[in-house]
């Protein structure tokens, strides 16, 4: 980062992180049943060759405050199980629920009073110098002084001008696995240094939730059609590092595409919210 960016600007986002993680669990203590959790990060090397610009943002993450431990192979073998060439474990993570969060700050909101319409599309927006409109899909009209747009990937939509291109993420969620053998996975999340990145967390039900193998798919219909290879690639991927795990891919609501194998998978992923959602309907109804 800071090579990119220069030491005072990634001073600034660093130490932005830590303050949002303290920001998050103050927010998640006031909101209660959101599954917060207070957790480590481990951002590994996926080849020799990246391991240079990881000791580098290391040190950098170091001179910033940042409560960070370099492993080298054997450590990240014996907290983790897996080889890899190094290592950043960062002490200082956390992990929610963000459907749950969600619907929290909205149920606060409704209890103070503002109108919540959920699943409810915005089709159109009309802005003029005194007010704005909303219609949405399903007819209704919303009059408003002023409209926040806080549409994530989507926001695009109403800028004049494209700034950014979709693309598709993959993720799965695993059935509960036994407790003991998630260790020291339950209070981690790691990631890896490859672009695309694979990600693995777990939730606090016990289940891995493997992430990654993204494209450049910006039509649905393509990017259903490749689900089931792509969640069998993140399978193997997870199997690989975790050989000990007894991973069987679980299912998810909207999109239960099954196998002749008998496992069936997996979430496509819009969004964190939407993958979090999906696996909320799914498994968790
Ligand atoms: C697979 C995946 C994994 C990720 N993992 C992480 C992670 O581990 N940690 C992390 O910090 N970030 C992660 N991110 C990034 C994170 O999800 C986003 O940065 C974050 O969700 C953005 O929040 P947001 O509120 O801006 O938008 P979103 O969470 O995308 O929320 C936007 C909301 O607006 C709604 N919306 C869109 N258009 C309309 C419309 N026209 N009318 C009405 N509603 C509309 C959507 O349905 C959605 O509910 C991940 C992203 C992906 C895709």
């Amino acid at each position: 980062m800071v090579r990119r960016y220069g030491e005072a600007r990634a001073a600034l986002a660093y130490r932005a992180c830590v303050g949002a993680i303290e920001q998050l669990a103050e927010r998640a203590g006031a909101l209660g049943d959101v599954a917060f959790r207070p957790c480590r990060s481990l951002y590994w090397a996926s080849h020799r060759r990246h391991v240079r610009d990881l000791r580098a943002e290391f040190e950098a993450r170091g001179r910033h405050g940042i409560d960070v431990e370099w492993c080298g192979p054997e450590d990240i073998e014996a907290m983790y199980g897996f080889r890899a060439p190094a290592a950043i474990l960062s002490h200082r993570a956390a992990q929610v629920d963000p459907y749950r969060m969600a619907q929290r700050l909205l149920l606060r909101l409704h209890r103070g009073g503002a109108t919540v319409h959920d699943h409810e599309e915005v089709a159109e927006l009309h802005a003029t110098s005194r007010r704005v409109v909303l219609r949405t899909v399903s007819g209704f009209q919303v009059r408003a002084r002023h409209v926040v747009i806080a549409c994530g990937y989507e926001g695009q939509r109403w800028l004049r001008r494209r700034v950014a291109r979709n693309r598709s993420s993959y993720a799965l969620v695993s059935d509960p696995l036994p407790v003991a053998l998630l260790r020291p996975l339950a209070s981690s999340l790691l990631w890896e240094t490859a672009r695309p990145y694979l990600y693995l967390r777990t939730t606090p039900d016990h289940r891995l939730l493997v992430g990654g193998e993204d494209d450049a798919i910006d039509v649905p219909a393509r990017r259903d059609a490749r689900v089931m290879a792509k969640a069998d690639r993140l399978l193997q991927r997870a199997r690989k590092l975790f050989p000990q795990l007894p991973l069987q891919p679980a299912f998810a609501s909207g999109r239960h595409l099954r196998r002749d194998k008998g496992w069936t998978a997996v979430v496509r992923c819009a969004s964190a919210m939407g993958a979090a959602r999906a696996v909320r309907d799914g498994l968790w109804r």
